[in-house]
């Protein structure tokens, strides 16, 4: 199963992933996990990701497009995948299906989660992120056990830099101007599965379910 999350920043998109990787046994694929551990160590790719980061701007395509390339070609990525973060413009897009046809490969589904504005910022600006271990908290509307740790490895829960209120603003605007297009890319492909992501992290959870279900038989 190859799959794609499509949402904007904050929609859920990497928590219903993390669930789909349980369940399905195919890897995530986050973009922007890629570039804050690479920020994190301080690579080259590191360095030059950050400055587009930390304004709310998009990494340039060349960059995204080589580190899912190289990605997608390993051995885990053999039974399926799920994109989340990628492709975010059209010109990701039209990269990733090229590189997919030469692998004899293609995307299954889009899952589309649709989430309206007022309710991302809220979902953002409570976000927080277990530094070891990665897991995604929400100090409205999943609050962690202990204040500040993460209840599945003990690690410190941080805020990141992108998820201050201005930045949130930009990277929405960047969101309608360059990747909600991808929208009507894949429906015209019909692979696009529009999910309601405004309900609980349980029913929407519920409802992807349901579309791997439909498109696995
Ligand atoms: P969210 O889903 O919360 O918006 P991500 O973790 O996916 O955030 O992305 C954080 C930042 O990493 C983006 O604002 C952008 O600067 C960069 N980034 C991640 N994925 C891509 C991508 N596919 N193309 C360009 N930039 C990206
Ligand atoms: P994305 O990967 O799309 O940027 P995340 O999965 O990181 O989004 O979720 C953004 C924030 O919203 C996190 O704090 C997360 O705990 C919370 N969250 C995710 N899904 C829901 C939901 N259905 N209802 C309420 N909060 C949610
Ligand atoms: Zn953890």
């Amino acid at each position: 199963m190859n799959l794609i999350f499509l949402g904007p920043p904050g929609a859920g998109k990497g928590t219903q992933a993390k669930r789909i990787v349980e369940k399905y046994k195919i890897p995530q694929i986050s973009t922007g996990d890629m570039f804050r551990e690479a920020v994190a160590k301080g690579t080259e790719l590191g360095k030059r990701a950050k400055e587009y980061m930390d304004r709310g701007e998009l990494v340039p395509d060349e960059v995204v497009i080589g580190i899912v390339k190289e990605r997608i070609s390993q051995k885990d990525c053999e039974r399926g995948f799920i994109l989340d973060g990628f492709p975010r413009t059209i010109r990701q897009a039209e990269a990733l299906d090229d590189m997919l046809e030469e692998m004899g490969r293609k995307i299954d589904a889009v899952l589309n989660l649709v989430v309206p504005e007022e309710e991302i910022i809220k979902r953002i600006v409570y976000r927080r992120v277990c530094k070891s271990c990665g897991a995604v908290y929400n100090l409205i509307y999943s609050p962690p056990k202990v204040d500040g740790t993460c209840d599945k490895c003990g690690g410190e829960l941080y805020q990141r830099d992108d998820d201050k209120e201005e930045t949130v603003r930009e990277r929405m605007r960047v969101y309608r101007e360059q990747t909600e297009p991808l929208i009507e890319y894949y429906s015209k492909k019909g692979i696009v599965f529009n999910i309601d992501g405004k309900k609980d992290i349980e029913e929407v959870w519920k409802e992807i379910e349901k579309v791997l279900e439909r498109i696995r038989s």
